[in-house]
């Protein structure tokens, strides 16, 4: 697959329109970014890991009755990809509190939750992704009240199957976020699943193997990323 024009350049990745009007390259950066960039800085082979680690975790997601953009690896950055219209909100699922959660309702990390909460941010970087509502999304038409509900059930669905994958591999998914987008008229998983957009702490030690390794200068920033895809791909 031919790589042409490219039609988007975001934090960490890089979309390529293809031969066919329906399918783009995905191609993966070493660049990190936190604090709504207001911390920037690189991963060493950051790129490669997390294109290997989304591709197993959407197969497998794709296997378990997600749908997901996502169709192949094609090399060790990129992977081709449904072309789809991003719906601008994110989701977030938290299994127990950390980050923007613990600082908002003075939470300790770590606090275990009576059941996941599911958050939607809009996707605005000039508004640093603020939270918002149900309500807010009809009424300023971010998506219908069907894709709502959809979004919703996959999210909770993803949270259950990854839950688990995580956990036969002595990880444990404390959150993460999901992006999904509208394709043939169908609301479908797409952008990433990686160390990047997840928190997944070691089961036993708790030891952190995620991009707050980046956000708290934790070190082994690497090592830990390349832990999770070793565990991912084993
Ligand atoms: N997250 C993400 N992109 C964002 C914001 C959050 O991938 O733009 C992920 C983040 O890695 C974590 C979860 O969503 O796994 C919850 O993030 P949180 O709101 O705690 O954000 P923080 O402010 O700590 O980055």
């Amino acid at each position: 697959m031919k790589k042409l024009k490219q039609i988007y350049e975001g934090k960490a990745k890089i979309l390529y329109e293809t031969e066919s009007p329906e399918l783009l390259i995905q191609y993966f950066k070493d660049d990190a970014t936190a604090f709504n960039a207001k911390k920037k800085g690189t991963i060493s082979q950051k790129g490669v890991m997390n294109n290997k680690i989304s591709a197993k975790i959407f197969e497998f997601l794709q296997a378990q009755g997600i749908p997901t953009h996502f169709e192949k690896l094609l090399s060790e950055r990129e992977m081709l990809v449904k072309r789809v219209a991003i719906v601008p909100v994110e989701v977030i699922i938290r299994n127990k509190a950390a980050g923007s959660l613990s600082r908002l309702l003075d939470l300790p990390e770590g606090k275990k939750l009576a059941c996941p909460i599911l958050e939607f941010c809009y996707k605005e970087d000039r508004l640093g992704d603020p939270m918002i509502t149900e309500y807010h999304i009809r009424a300023l038409e971010l998506a219908t009240d069907e894709e709502i509900k959809t979004i919703s059930q996959y999210a909770i669905k993803v949270n259950e199957l990854m839950s688990r994958f995580f956990l036969k591999l002595n990880l444990e998914l404390i959150d993460f976020k999901l992006e999904f987008g509208r394709y043939q008229g169908k609301i479908i998983l797409a952008d990433e699943i990686s160390p990047d957009t997840c928190r997944l702490w070691e089961v036993g030690t708790g030891k952190k193997l995620d991009k707050d390794r980046f956000r708290q200068d934790l070190g082994n920033i690497e090592e830990a990323y390349q832990e999770v895809l070793s565990r991912v791909t084993k």
